[in-house]
């Protein structure tokens, strides 16, 4: 009985470190891309800027502004794979904390009940959440 209960917090605290890991590297990517989107509008504004004082001045040479058109590419692709990386974090975590789209309650029929607590189905006949103890009538 007493080591339930110490399974359950550690777990608890499992879940809680996992959320707390995920927030942080969330955010770690969310500052990273938002580093990269500021590059590449500095970038285009350079771009710009440069084109239009080759092409003022009568001499517009696109090799010029390749290597900045390149990083631009470049830094759009890491914002991909950014991105890409967090949806994978979030779908990890979703799943070591079960909460898969495949988990989640079943719409209530007419034999059951939602649980206005956890949301979980409960046959209509009960007193009390399966799952909660939440009190579901009386
Ligand atoms: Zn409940």
């Amino acid at each position: 009985m007493a080591l339930d209960f110490k399974q359950g917090i550690s777990k608890q605290i499992t879940k809680l470190n996992m959320k707390t890991s995920t927030f942080l590297e969330e955010n770690k990517i969310k500052t990273y891309i938002a580093t990269l989107e500021n590059d590449i509008r500095d970038l285009k504004v350079k771009a710009g800027e440069l084109g239009y004082a080759m092409w003022k001045a009568g001499d517009f040479d696109v090799a010029r502004l390749t290597p900045m058109y390149e990083e631009i590419s470049t830094k759009e692709k890491q914002i991909l794979e950014q991105e890409q990386q967090m949806r994978e974090i979030v779908a990890k975590n979703q799943q070591v904390l079960g909460q898969t789209s495949s988990e989640q309650a079943p719409p209530p029929t007419a034999n059951t009940i939602t649980c206005p607590k956890c949301g979980a189905a409960c046959p209509s006949d009960v007193n009390f959440c399966k799952k909660c103890g939440n009190k579901l009538r009386g």
